[in-house]
């Protein structure tokens, strides 16, 4: 077995995940139980404390939990900034296991790692404008839970998201968007439509909320990840970030206990 190419997706999601991936993912797959937080600085000083001293969290709940936990010291402004010193960097230098993926937006505004205060070899992150997804996007959500295991995704949606009222006004108005910024107006037309049969008094936010919940439910049902789901060994959320509190709202598919 190689250390380097692309998994075989039959070998992976028919069994033998976590050999596979260990195989093909040398120093990118999973190392659980050696993710050694700094709980004392070099110089004998404390420091953070990291909710991540543990082993990472197995389980959709589990990674759920601990991300909306992130969510609400962001929101009330009591980062704990797990996982981002020197000695976490190198308990994972060579191996990794991230516990969820966040499929978001490249708004400025939203950065996942902070959102959800989290750090280094917590997530995998792919941002697009207006988190849409395309094959290569699709491959790189996929990359975590066929590859390494990870049991939770997560599609966040903003408030206020450029992409998506500029792919509304496009559409509305039957007008092309400059340069190559059509192809994410053309891949909002899905969500366009469900939202202008809604009618609701705020269509944009309508079609960011539809957004998100239309690309979790296509994740979700996918040939690849699908199995995944059923067994519930993965699980998709979609969800709606707020700018105004930094609360991340969740629209739907959390995690069963
Ligand atoms: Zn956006």
């Amino acid at each position: 077995m190689g250390t380097i190419g692309y998994p075989q997706r039959r070998t992976i999601v028919t069994g033998g995940l976590a050999a596979t991936a260990a195989a093909l993912l040398t120093g990118c797959s999973s190392n659980a139980g050696a993710t050694p937080a700094a709980q004392v600085g070099a110089a004998g000083t404390a420091s953070t404390p990291s909710p991540s001293a543990s082993a990472p969290p197995a389980s959709p709940n589990a990674a759920f939990t601990r991300l909306m936990e992130g969510n609400r010291r962001w929101v009330k402004g009591a980062l704990l900034h797990p996982d981002q010193d020197p000695r976490r960097r190198e308990a994972v230098a060579e191996e990794q296991k991230p516990y969820a993926v966040v499929l978001s937006c490249i708004d400025s505004r939203v950065p996942p790692e902070l959102v959800f205060d989290t750090g280094i070899g917590d997530l995998f992150v792919i941002r697009t404008g207006g988190q849409v997804v395309a094959p290569v996007v699709t491959g790189s959500v996929e990359y975590g839970p066929l590859t390494a295991g990870t049991p939770l995704i997560v599609v966040l949606g903003h408030q206020r998201c450029g992409a998506i009222k500029a792919a509304y006004k496009a559409l509305h108005d039957r007008t092309t968007l400059p340069g190559n910024l059509q192809s994410i107006a053309d891949s909002l037309r899905t969500a366009y439509e469900a939202t202008v049969a809604k009618k609701t008094a705020d269509p944009v936010d309508t079609m960011i909320r539809i957004h998100a919940r239309q690309t979790a439910a296509a994740l979700r049902t996918n040939t690849s990840l699908a199995p995944l789901a059923k067994k519930g060994d993965l699980g998709v959320v979609s969800a709606y970030y707020s700018l105004d509190t930094g609360r991340v709202e969740v629209l739907n598919g959390a995690p069963a206990a």
